[in-house]
């Protein structure tokens, strides 16, 4: 069976869900694809709290809604800051349920081009075409590992996208690596479950953000209530459109100073008792009696149970394996990012890229949550711009299920 669409969009996290919200308010008709809020229900470790801050976590267009504050009103005993994670998962199905009714939690195999768009396989083989597609994938493909911890199995080195459940680790000796904030969150984890926890970082020291106060006229000068980048630095990148403006260099500065490895301030009392190996790297992994041996670049050891690596996310779209070549090839990259136009759209006519793939051309900002009003505005205004496709039937929504 083949299902004929408008709007196609991949993806029903924060991205997808703001995207196609915006676009219905627009007139559009969207058929969304993916399991909504699965990247942080399924691939962030239970307990955390989220580094965005209020002001930051509302997911799309702010003056529509629904935003965390409606969704904290129907909270009887309210929300604690920093946010739980369950309760912005909570939140994302809210508003999932509240903006987008029908979303088709199946797993998309491959887009292809088609000769009036994209056609897409489904992982059931159905089918589908659709005129333009959004990619809001989010960055579980890109999940890196340094290379020196290639070829261990599983139980003994582990992405820390692969857990939701630090308690496993209860009694055991685990090396975090990483120094940023999902490293010092996973290392406060591990250690209040119980494991015996160090972290090795490559930095010369562990930074704290949230040093400078957001109050008072002064903060609210110098940080922008989404809170991505420096003081001062920030109240540019909310700002994508005119980022996007500046000489390249310049962005990239931006962009760079923006995302250095940090952790925010309130963890601080939770790893101050932890050990941490600053300055150092893990040159060697090798398993030892059941155990791994790290080798650092000082040469000392560790023989430790299990090593966690909270070394990040690298963009590469071609990491989407459901991205054929020939859709790929007519995507203009640099370094892994997509090139974008002003509507999010890749030089693929048609084919827009949204959430981090987007921040090479509009910074930091929509790596995260708070970049969701802003892109999808730019989605939905240039998709509103373009004729609606007429050659084909209304939108089928086939075998959509309601997502619940
Ligand atoms: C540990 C950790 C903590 C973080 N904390 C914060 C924070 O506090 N605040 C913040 O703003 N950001 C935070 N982030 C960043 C966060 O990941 C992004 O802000 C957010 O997930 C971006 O949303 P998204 O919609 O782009 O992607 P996601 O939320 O990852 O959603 C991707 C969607 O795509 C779907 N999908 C993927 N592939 C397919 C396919 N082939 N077929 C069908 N569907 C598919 C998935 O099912 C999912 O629905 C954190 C990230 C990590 C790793």
């Amino acid at each position: 069976m083949s299902t004929k669409a408008d709007v196609v969009v991949i993806g029903a996290g924060p991205y997808g869900l703001a995207a196609a919200a915006q676009l219905r308010r627009a007139g559009r008709e969207v058929h969304v694809l993916g399991e909504p809020m699965s990247f942080w229900e399924r691939h962030m470790p239970r307990g955390m709290l989220l580094r965005s801050p209020w002001g930051g976590s509302s997911i799309g267009d702010m003056r529509a809604g629904p935003t965390l504050d409606d969704f904290e009103r129907t909270r009887p005993a309210g929300i604690a800051r920093p946010i739980p994670l369950a309760e912005f998962v909570a939140y994302g199905r809210w508003f999932r349920e509240r903006t987008v009714p029908q979303v088709d939690a199946r797993h998309v195999e491959t887009v292809d081009p088609a000769p009036s768009g994209y056609r897409l396989r489904l992982v059931d083989g159905e089918t589908m075409e659709c005129v333009r597609l959004v990619v809001a994938a989010g960055i579980a493909a890109f999940a890196s590992r340094p290379r020196e911890f290639d070829g261990l199995p599983a139980e003994l080195a582990s992405h820390s996208s692969e857990h939701t459940d630090l308690a496993r680790f209860a009694g055991r000796h685990v090396v975090v690596v990483g120094g940023g904030q999902s490293a010092l969150e996973s290392a406060a984890l591990l250690k209040e479950h119980g494991a015996d926890v160090e972290v090795i970082m490559r930095a010369p020291r562990l930074r704290w953000v949230g040093r400078a106060t957001r109050a008072g006229w002064l903060g609210h000068l110098l940080f922008h209530r989404t809170d991505v980048g420096p003081a001062g630095l920030s109240q540019l990148v909310a700002r994508p459109a005119l980022l996007r403006r500046l000489p390249r260099a310049l962005m990239d500065r931006a962009h760079r100073r923006s995302l250095v490895a940090g952790a925010a301030l309130w963890l601080r009392p939770r790893v101050r008792d932890l050990p941490v190996s600053a300055g150092r790297r893990v040159v060697e992994a090798t398993r030892a009696n059941g155990h791994l041996r790290l080798r650092l670049d000082d040469g000392a050891t560790r023989d430790v149970d299990h090593v966690l690596l909270a070394t990040g996310y690298r963009v590469d779209v071609a990491r989407y394996s459901f991205l054929s070549p020939a859709t790929l090839a007519a995507v203009r990259r640099i370094d892994g990012y997509p090139v974008l136009d002003g509507g999010m759209q890749s030089t693929a006519p048609g084919l827009h890229f949204l959430g981090a793939p987007a921040a090479y051309s509009f910074g930091p900002l929509v790596r995260f949550v708070a970049g969701t009003e802003f892109a999808a505005r730019a989605l939905a205004r240039s998709i509103a711009e373009r004729p609606r496709a007429t050659a084909e039937p209304a939108l089928e929504v086939g075998r959509a299920e309601r997502a619940g």
